[in-house]
């Protein structure tokens, strides 16, 4: 955990996980304009309120769990970046974070590009009518019939990240009759993650070619020789919810170093960089991401600078926010269905979803916050853990929470920035049925993804 430590209060300092505040929020009702999306507030009655619709005719109308995503926030997240880079960079938006036929429509009209990394995630691009040369192509391992697929659209660009993949990408463009723009992914030995960052020489991980031991080098050499591709840059991404730039400080640093390295071997310079994703987001109230306008100031100037004293043109910047434009845009919409105390210790709440629509508590141990929607209380603070409907005691949505007292079920609560890695990562444990996603925007609801149903399920059954 990197949060930093607050006093433990006498009740709750022995229960609750470290790291998480000791003390209980001074308004429970208050939504904090920090993690939830914009359009959410509450009425005269204390229901909380999304693009104007109340939570509870959303809940009516298209049950729960669901996904309930703000698309004016989206829209307006999309321009806040694609304004903060200008037209000398491009933003990519990281589908894995949250892909469909309407955020690629949503990406399309406001001049974003977009990253994919399977062929389903190509196909759902390219019938939502996204041009094939917006698209960049990522994975660590595509397949032969992924990359065939993605020459043949005519994709803007491929992130090679092996050297089988260069031989690879390379046959099957030659073979079509193609000359494919690629990258090459290094890893640079940065791993950033929240407050902090490591900067080694080598890293141990599956993704990209390292710049140690001249293996990027290599990469680059096999790449300029090969007919089938064209490279037009260098592609690096160093982690995920990132708040401090030191790590894509360094990143540049020696990305821009190898690009000079292949100037001075090759007599080119590569006219584009890549500086990835991973930048963070507020899951609670404690969490103070940048504006795109701070970190798109901070990369250009790295990226400049590191160029200056290199002396180099300075290449065309890209980056590839996922969370950072979904997650804060939806939240996730639940229904109490028992309220456990558990003397001296705390008082679990169980929603009708779970580990399902949420693996990233498990997964990643990562902190949420949540609110009672329904309505207004005035009730004591209570120390809960939100907890979901599966047959596994880790099926933990929010570890410490603070919820009035009178909680109870029925009531419904809600979960903010749950955009990105919720619905892409959900899965089907215990048979649970997949929520839909409704996006709200103007007063008006619509289902975007449905739900699953049952027969969802059984036709995959086959018996
Ligand atoms: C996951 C990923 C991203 C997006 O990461 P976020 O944390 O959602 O911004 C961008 N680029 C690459 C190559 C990724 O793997």
């Amino acid at each position: 955990m990197s949060r930093s430590a607050h006093p433990a209060g006498p009740r709750y300092a022995d229960v609750l996980s470290e790291g998480h505040y000791a003390a209980p929020p001074a308004d429970l009702n208050r939504l904090d304009p920090k993690v939830w999306s914009r359009t959410v507030g509450r009425d005269a009655d204390g229901v909380a309120t999304v693009a104007g619709i109340p939570v509870t005719h959303l809940a009516e109308q298209f049950g729960t769990p669901a996904y309930i995503l703000d698309v004016d926030d989206f829209r307006a997240r999309c321009r806040a970046w694609a304004e903060a880079f200008g037209k000398d960079a491009d933003v990519f938006y990281a589908g894995k974070a949250f892909l469909s036929r309407a955020v690629v429509r949503w990406l399309t009209e406001e001049g974003l590009n977009l990253d994919v990394c399977s062929g389903g995630e190509l196909s759902t691009a390219l019938s939502a009518g996204m041009p094939a040369e917006r698209i960049a192509f990522h994975g660590n391992n595509k397949s032969t019939d992924e990359i065939r697929r993605a020459v043949e659209a005519g994709v803007g660009r491929i992130v090679l990240d092996s050297f089988q993949e260069i031989a690879r990408v390379a046959h099957l463009a030659q073979s079509l009759g193609k000359r494919q723009r690629v990258q090459i992914r290094v890893t640079v030995g940065v791993e950033a993650h929240t407050h902090e960052f490591i900067a080694t020489a080598h890293e141990d991980q599956k993704f990209g070619i390292a710049l140690a031991g001249g293996q990027a080098a290599e990469a680059v050499r096999r790449a300029l020789n090969l007919d089938g591709l064209e490279l037009i840059g260098i592609h690096s991404h160093i982690g995920s919810q990132i708040f401090d730039m030191a790590g894509f400080e360094v990143s540049a640093r020696r990305v821009v170093q190898l690009l000079a390295e292949i100037r001075d071997e090759h007599g080119v310079e590569l006219p584009e960089i890549d500086l990835g994703g991973g930048l963070g987001i507020a899951y609670t109230s404690d969490d103070d991401p940048r504006e795109p306008h701070h970190i798109a100031k901070a990369l250009t100037e790295i990226v400049t600078r590191e160029c200056e004293a290199a002396g180099l043109r300075t290449p065309r910047i890209s980056v590839e926010p996922g969370r950072a434009i979904v997650g804060p845009t939806a939240f996730t919409l639940y229904e109490v269905g028992t309220v456990k105390p558990l003397e001296g210790l705390r008082t679990y709440v169980s929603v009708d979803g779970g580990m399902s629509d949420n693996i990233r508590t498990a997964l990643y141990d990562a902190e949420y916050s949540v609110a009672l929607v329904s309505r207004r209380s005035d009730a004591e603070p209570m120390l809960t853990r939100v907890v979901g409907k599966h047959c596994e005691s880790g099926d933990i949505i929010v570890r410490d929470a603070f919820l009035p007292a009178d909680v109870a079920p029925g009531d419904l609560l809600a979960v903010p920035a749950t955009g990105a890695y919720c619905r892409s990562m959900a899965s089907n444990y215990n048979h649970a049925l997949r929520p839909p996603v409704v996006a709200v925007q103007g007063g008006a609801a619509r289902v975007v993804v449905r739900r699953e149903t049952e027969e969802d399920l059984l036709r995959l059954d086959v018996g």
